[in-house]
């Protein structure tokens, strides 16, 4: 049998492998995309919240409006000590999307414009070879073999890819919880906002939340934490929690939360400094494209896969000199707010409860506020957070050993 050579193989179909596949098929690329999973969007690992960019971005403006489930206008950001930070924007600064058909309309994106589906089939092997990759597949219908001059990652944190070219694994890996569920007792639970419950009693290293997931009582509650141990005890801590209480507007005083899914997964964060090697590159999960700051991981996958494209720009050619332009640009344009968000993930690692609470405190005077409500984007926090610093420069000595990262996050 004479074996098809793709032009490029994409691994995980997940969002950022179907956006990368419908955008090489929509440059006339011959594309394969392989998933182990049999049922796109299933299990989910997500909270949903994403950037309103997204839904601007070519094709998947067109996957339909229905996906969105609340327009999130700000948040409520709880110190540990409770205080609460107001955050309030004139539009949405966020969409709470339902992500189980926002994958699966990605997936018919990528279908609609003759990219090649195999699911059900995990990838096992990958090597090079004269012909290029070879990509071994073990699933539903036994064993094949796909040839590829190009091979792109988006097989998530235990990357295969990843391994077969060679690329640094994540800096860490956070581990996350997300439950959705109806909640009942409430006086009216927040629509259009957020909300943020920071401190080391309840997530460590990052924070809990709370999204409206709907209709009135379908809510999302979950967290992320940097620390191990059992996260469904700290999920059923977080339920106690007297600021969630508080702030969901429960009439008893715990929360009658009846969960309907839940999700457990590792986040990777802190991006590689090379995510390609020669004819291979990595996107989304597998190149631990998450924002250290908040795990989000959706749109800086999908703005990567727009990067990767507009680098082809109807040549056809997705070669190592595309690969390499690629990688050269994304890190001085989007990849760069990944990156320098390490810097903030370094003081996130090491800041107390005590000195949070003290950040908090400031950050609601009325002109900090009115910056964040402005220029708030929940995907550029290192911008915000230097515009923050050059407008308040002695915010730079509240925490006097942070200051030399906070220079150079400034510059
Ligand atoms: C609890 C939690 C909450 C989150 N909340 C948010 C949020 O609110 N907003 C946000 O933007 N991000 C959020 N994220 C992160 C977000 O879910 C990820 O960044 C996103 O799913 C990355 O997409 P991806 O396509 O790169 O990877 P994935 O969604 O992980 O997809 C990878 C695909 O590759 C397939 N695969 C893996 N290995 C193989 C193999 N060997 N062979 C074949 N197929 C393979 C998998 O089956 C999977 O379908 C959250 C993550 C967690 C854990």
């Amino acid at each position: 049998m004479v074996s098809v050579i793709r032009d490029v193989i994409i691994v995980g179909a997940g969002p950022i492998g179907s956006y990368a596949s419908y955008l090489a098929a929509s440059q006339d690329l011959n594309a394969v995309m392989i998933d182990s999973r049999s049922i796109v969007g299933f299990p989910l690992k997500c909270a949903g919240l994403v950037n309103p960019g997204v839904f601007k971005l070519e094709g998947i403006d067109k996957i339909g409006q229905d996906i969105i489930l609340n327009e999130i206008k700000g948040a409520d950001v709880f110190s540990p000590s409770g205080s609460i930070l107001e955050l309030r924007g004139k539009k949405p600064k966020a969409f709470s999307i339902d992500r189980a058909l926002f994958d699966r309309r990605l997936f018919f994106l990528a279908l609609e414009k003759g990219v090649e589906p195999f699911l059900g089939h995990k990838v096992v092997e990958i090597v090079r070879s004269p012909e290029g990759w070879k990509v071994r597949t073990i699933g539903l219908s036994g064993e094949r073999i796909f040839t590829g001059k190009t091979i792109i990652g988006c097989d998530g944190t235990g990357s295969v890819t990843r391994r077969a070219l060679g690329i640094q694994k994540p800096g860490s890996i956070l581990n996350g919880i997300s439950v959705e569920g109806i909640i009942k007792g409430a006086r009216d639970p927040p629509r259009d906002i957020v909300g943020v419950f920071v401190g080391e009693k309840t997530a460590k290293g990052l924070f809990a939340w709370y999204i409206p997931n709907g209709n009135k009582n379908r809510i999302k509650l979950g967290l992320s934490t940097t620390t191990g141990g059992d996260i469904r005890e700290k999920f059923d801590n977080f339920l106690n929690d007297p600021r969630l209480i508080t702030f969901i507007g429960s009439k008893e005083d715990r929360i009658a939360f009846k969960p309907i899914s839940m999700t457990i997964s590792p986040i990777p964060i802190g991006v590689p400094n090379r995510i390609c090697a020669e004819n291979g590159v990595l996107l989304g999960d597998s190149a631990a494209m998450a924002k250290a700051t908040s795990g989000g991981g959706i749109y800086p996958g999908l703005l990567a896969c727009k990067d990767l494209f507009d680098e082809v720009s109807g040549s056809g050619d997705l070669s190592y000199n595309t690969i390499e332009r690629f990688q050269a640009n994304w890190t001085k344009g989007n990849g760069r707010e990944l990156m320098r968000s390490n810097l903030i993930r370094s003081i996130i690692d090491d800041i107390s409860d005590r000195e949070i609470d003290m950040l908090i405190d400031r950050l609601r005077k009325k002109r900090i506020l009115s910056l964040i409500n402005e220029k708030g984007d929940i995907d550029r926090p290192v911008e915000l957070g230097a515009a923050i610093l050059r407008e308040n420069p002695s915010l730079l000595m509240l925490i006097p050993r942070f200051m030399p990262r906070l220079i150079k996050l400034i510059k």
